[in-house]
C-alpha cells in the first residue's frame, strides 16, 4: 500500500484483517487505505512517511464481525478478537498471540495493527507488541492512531478515568512510559528539555502563556495514567488523552514516536524523506 524502501531500512507496518468474510476483501483494502491516509495526514507520521512501508494481509473469517460477550454475540473469526477484554466494554484484544504472529509473518513487519470489521467503538493495544481498532465507528481513525502510538512507542494514556487496570501505576513508582511522570522537579521530569521556560510546576490547567514560538505551554499538568492526582502529563491536550478532535499529539509524544521511527529507519537510510 505504501512502499518507500527495503524493509530492513524502514518501519514496516502490517494491517491484518479480522472479522472480514471472503466477499469483504475489498472492504478491508479500503479500510486499511483510509487508516493509512489518516496516519500520514498527522504529525509526526506525515513528515516521516518516507521512512515507512505499509502492507496488509487478508485472511477471510468464516463470519463477519468479532465476539461481543456483553451482547452474547460470538463470531468465528481468524484471530478470535473480542470486545470486553480486561472487563471493559470498548476494550478489544486478539488474545491468540501465536495466530497473530503467524498471520503477520506473511510479510516483513515491525509492528502489527489488527483491523476489526465492526461498527462498534473500540480498540486496544499491548505496548511494543500490537494494537487493534474497529473500522466503522465515526472515531475509528482516531482510535487507530491513538492505539498505534501505544503499541509503537510505549506511550501511556494521558486521560483520567475509570478503567479496571487503574492500579497499573503504583504510588511512589515513576512510570516507564515517556509521557507521564510523578516528578515535579524540573531536572527529574523526563521531558525537562522541552518544558517552557518559567512555567510553574505543577502547571495550572488554565495556564495560558505561550512560549516564544507560539506553541502551547509544555509543563507538568496534573492528571494522567487514569489518575486524577499525583501523575502529570506534558501539555494540556494530547491525542493520548482528550485531544482526539482535532487529533494532535503533544510534543513529548511526538518526540517519542519520532524516536521509534528513527530506531527502525535511521535517517541516513532514508533518502526519500525529503520528497
Ligand atoms: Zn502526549
Amino acid at each position: 500500500m505504501h512502499k518507500t524502501g527495503e524493509p530492513k531500512d524502514r518501519l514496516d507496518l502490517v494491517f491484518l484483517a479480522e472479522g472480514y468474510t471472503a466477499s469483504q476483501q475489498e472492504k478491508f483494502q479500503a479500510d486499511a487505505q483510509r487508516m493509512t491516509q489518516f496516519m500520514f495526514e498527522h504529525e509526526p507520521f506525515r513528515k516521516h512517511r518516507g521512512k515507512m512501508n505499509v502492507s496488509g494481509v487478508f485472511r477471510a473469517s468464516w463470519e463477519s464481525g468479532v465476539d461481543e460477550p456483553d451482547k452474547r454475540v460470538y463470531r468465528n473469526s481468524v484471530l478470535n478478537a473480542s470486545f470486553n477484554s480486561l472487563g471493559i466494554d470498548r476494550y478489544l484484544l486478539a488474545e491468540d498471540g501465536h495466530a497473530l504472529k503467524r498471520y503477520a509473518a506473511q510479510v516483513p513487519y515491525d509492528t502489527v495493527v489488527v483491523l476489526v470489521n465492526s461498527k462498534r467503538y473500540g480498540g486496544g493495544a499491548i505496548c511494543l507488541d500490537y494494537c487493534v481498532t474497529t473500522v466503522d465507528d465515526p472515531r475509528s481513525e482516531a482510535v487507530f492512531l491513538h492505539e498505534f502510538a501505544h503499541s509503537l512507542a510505549y506511550l501511556a494514556d494521558e486521560y483520567i478515568g475509570a478503567v479496571t487496570y487503574s492500579d497499573i501505576y503504583p504510588e511512589g513508582v515513576e512510570p516507564v512510559e515517556p509521557n507521564i511522570t510523578r516528578e515535579l522537579e524540573l531536572e527529574k521530569i523526563k521531558w525537562s528539555s522541552l518544558v517552557t521556560q518559567g512555567v510553574p510546576l505543577p502547571t495550572p490547567k488554565d495556564f495560558s502563556v505561550l512560549n516564544p514560538v507560539q506553541l502551547p505551554v509544555v509543563g507538568a499538568f496534573e492528571g494522567g495514567g487514569y489518575l486524577r492526582t499525583g501523575m502529570y502529563r506534558p501539555q494540556r491536550s494530547c491525542a493520548m488523552g482528550d485531544g482526539l478532535e482535532p487529533f494532535r499529539f503533544c510534543v513529548v509524544c511526538d518526540r517519542a514516536i519520532e524516536r521509534m521511527i528513527e530506531y527502525y529507519a535511521p535517517s541516513e537510510s532514508s533518502p526519500s524523506e525529503s520528497k
